[in-house]
């Protein structure tokens, strides 16, 4: 049975990269395997360089005094990581879900952290639009998708402070001024590769204001200069990544798929907005392309459902813990055809109903 994956991350992964990443870990350099060798064999080094050119290519960040960064400990750790490198006096941060809120609490540790504002009092169903951000703060940090609820920033405010964006689920999947931010970081494991790696991408220039003691692997400023290689890294994932990025710019980069996610995001939500028996959960104004969030109308028609779901080969759309009903994660990887298919149980259920 075809299976159609809509995982909200660890995700859907394009079957050529797949592939490609399997075949490395049997042969990569004349019968050794990508996991055998040494991080510091020119073929590893020409991988981990590849990756990072890619990444600022296919943001636009090219030549424009950014670097990329493929580093470990997941997104969360860059809560922290953020904080200890830029966080001086006082920082801004908008709150707009589950992720926002952790990379507060973990600022917090550092010093004093401003909510500029929350939707937490509507469990994080629309993103807060008029706020301030005063210009003698630090710097101001947002998460551009929330991942849980299905919201995701349209716009981003014009801020005379650095710009820290958490992109870890929308990362390369629409068209951004990618300049307006001056660090963006994205855990891997949605439209960049497997779990493992996080891909950090920062502008030089804001580093090295803090007057704290960093502690040598948490430090933008060896990272850098240690190639990101300051301790081993994690070959497969970066190496999956690179394949997956280079697929993306294959495929035509972040134009090419951004038609296809509007496409996608387009079909589900047309089905959510017409089918009586479901509801969708973001304010339409803020609804994410990348995770769409919906809840049946009649909860008797829940077995039913997901019987349907289970016979045509959907998988992981069951909704967060903390907003129940379903998601369709719709990275970059996911085919219109599987959308199609998950469409058509919804209003296959209709007609039953
Ligand atoms: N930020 C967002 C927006 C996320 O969706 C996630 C995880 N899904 C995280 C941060 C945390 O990422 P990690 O598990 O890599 O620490």
């Amino acid at each position: 049975m075809k299976r159609h994956n809509f995982s909200a991350g660890p995700c859907i992964l394009p079957k050529e990269v797949l592939l490609k990443a399997s075949e490395a870990i049997l042969d990569f350099d004349n019968g050794l395997s990508l996991i055998e060798i040494s991080h510091r064999s020119k073929s590893f080094v020409d991988v981990m360089e590849k990756g990072r050119a890619l990444a600022l290519e296919l943001l636009g960040l090219e030549g424009k005094g950014y670097k990329a960064l493929f580093l470990q400990g997941g997104a969360s750790t860059q809560f922290m990581m953020v904080a200890l490198n830029l966080l001086e006096k006082r920082a801004g941060y908008l709150n707009t879900g589950t992720w926002s809120d952790k990379a507060i609490k973990e600022a917090r540790i550092y010093d004093d952290i401003y909510e500029v504002a929350s939707s937490k009092d509507a469990n994080f169903n629309f993103i807060p639009k008029s706020y301030d951000i005063p210009s003698d703060y630090d710097y101001f940090h947002c998460t551009s998708n929330n991942t849980i609820y299905g919201t995701q920033m349209n716009s981003f405010p014009d801020c005379d402070i650095p710009m820290v964006c958490d992109m870890s689920s929308d990362i390369f999947s629409r068209k951004l001024d990618f300049t307006k931010f001056d660090l963006i970081y994205a855990g891997a494991q949605k439209n960049i590769g497997p779990a493992g790696t996080t891909l950090v991408v920062v502008r030089e220039d804001i580093l090295g204001k803090v007057s704290r003691k960093i502690p040598s692997i948490m430090d933008y400023k060896v990272q850098i200069s240690s190639g990101s290689m300051f301790n081993t890294p994690p070959v497969f994932a970066v190496y999956t990544s690179m394949l997956n990025l280079e697929w993306l710019k294959n495929l035509g980069g972040i134009a090419a798929i951004e038609k296809e996610n509007n496409k996608k995001a387009q079909l589900i939500y047309s089905e959510i907005d017409l089918n009586p028996l479901f509801k969708g959960y973001a304010m339409k104004d803020d609804r994410s392309k990348m995770n769409a969030t919906f809840n049946l109308t009649n909860d008797n028609l829940k077995e039913t459902f997901e019987t349907m779901l289970k016979e045509e080969g959907i998988n992981g759309l069951s909704g967060h813990r903390s907003v129940g009903g379903y998601r369709a994660s719709m990275y970059n990887a996911l085919p219109l055809d599987s959308v199609g298919v998950l469409v058509d149980i919804m209003s296959d259920l209709e007609r039953k109903a």
